[in-house]
């Protein structure tokens, strides 16, 4: 045999926010929107427990599952948003929440199953769903519904036949929220067909009007979803690779399954901080969320004056107006060579999204301000 990739690996294009962040690597004095990771540090108080925990020499493997202790304490957090999970047999910690969404695909589907992915989306899901040897059936939300998900996109697309759901609010790459209301309607229509969800709340916290709503909290949803939730985002704690899952007990011991021969356990180190950031950071996040907050307001407001239409987006840290050029790839690519400012075209997060482009406000605000001078001087 020579060495070559399989056939499902070979399938799956590589990612298009790559392929942006190469060509920006490649330029001076460029001001990247493109990325998704906060440009604040860890709070000081997880990284002096980790830092605590590697001077006593606390190097070894943890349990399978993830640290009791943080278990616990991921569990008691869980309650902010009504949800009640058992430390024992309900949570899994992995490293991200990249590793517990693909081993929540490779543990639930079968091959040949259909996935409905609620779209645009990070961009991990559809290859997730491939590798696990399922078919994805696009979703694609409107921008006329805000990007929120609706039952009626969910019917028009084929979803109810579906076995499995995956979306993300709040939403990477536009921003959108769901409220209790308009998740209840999407509860109703995965009871009615008998569709699994799996919820990733990665940025629940960064919910800046209203209050982030779990689906796993409606009647008879508990048992049929995930939910996935992480430290990278609102603890900024993205190189410590850390998340977890919730869910019932039987999925996260089949998750658990592939975990424990694939990865043993998540990092130790990140896991003494995330005890001591979910103890003791609250203000922290916070306060990182106020300054997300000012510069939602800000990028959204100088969109509006250079009349760049702009849904208001109310959560995560993006933004996803719609591109003032005819096509936004080749609108992303002149806009970084003639003022270098990245912005990463919509088409890069599936269905539903051409046409858009998307901001990260993750970056402090002189460097927005300079990013939106720059791109008005590009549209005029
Ligand atoms: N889910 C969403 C929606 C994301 O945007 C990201 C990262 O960008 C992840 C999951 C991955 O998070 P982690 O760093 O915990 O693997």
């Amino acid at each position: 045999m020579t060495l070559g990739p399989s056939d499902r690996v070979a399938e799956v294009p590589p990612s298009g926010i790559r392929r942006f962040f190469e060509l920006a690597e490649e330029m001076d004095d460029v001001i990247s929107l493109g990325v998704g990771e906060p440009d604040f540090s860890a709070p000081w108080g997880a990284r002096e427990a980790a830092i605590t925990s590697l001077e006593r020499g606390q190097t070894s493997y943890t349990a399978n599952r993830g640290m009791r202790e943080l278990r616990e304490e991921i569990a008691r957090d869980a309650r902010r948003w009504n949800l009640e999970y058992d430390p024992d047999d309900e949570i899994l910690v992995t490293a991200g929440a990249s590793e517990a969404l693909d081993i929540a695909f490779r543990a639930l589907v079968n091959p040949g199953d259909s996935v409905a992915v609620a779209q645009p989306c990070y961009v991990s899901y559809k290859p997730g769903v491939t590798f696990a040897g399922g078919e994805v059936i696009d979703v694609p939300t409107r921008v006329e519904d805000e990007f929120k998900l609706t039952p009626e996109v969910l019917y028009e697309a084929g979803a109810a036949e579906a076995e499995l759901l995956v979306y993300c609010f709040p939403n990477n790459p536009t921003g959108a929220t769901m409220n209790r209301e308009e998740l209840a309607e999407i509860a109703q229509f995965c009871r009615e067909n008998d569709v699994a969800v799996l919820s990733d709340e990665i940025y629940a916290d960064l919910t800046y009007e209203g209050e982030h709503v779990s689906i796993a909290e409606f009647d008879g949803m508990r048992e049929r979803t995930v939910v996935f939730n992480g430290f990278s985002k609102a603890y900024a704690m993205t190189g410590l690779r850390l998340g977890y899952a919730m869910g019932p007990s039987e999925v996260i011991a089949a998750m658990n399954r592939i975990h424990q021969y694939t990865m043993l356990s998540a990092p130790t180190t990140a896991q003494y901080a995330a005890i001591e950031a979910l103890r003791n950071c609250r203000e922290d996040v916070e306060e990182m969320c106020a300054q997300y907050n000012r510069r939602r307001n800000f990028v959204l407001s100088r969109f509006e004056e250079m009349g760049i239409d702009c849904f208001e987006a109310t959560g995560a840290f993006y933004v996803f107006p719609e591109c003032p050029g005819e096509d936004a790839e080749q609108f992303a690519e002149e806009l970084l060579e003639a003022e270098q400012v990245a912005m990463v075209p919509g088409n890069a997060f599936g269905a539903g999204a051409d046409g858009h482009l998307r901001a990260s406000y993750a970056t402090g605000l002189d460097e927005l301000k300079e990013a939106m001078d720059r791109l008005e001087r590009f549209v005029s």
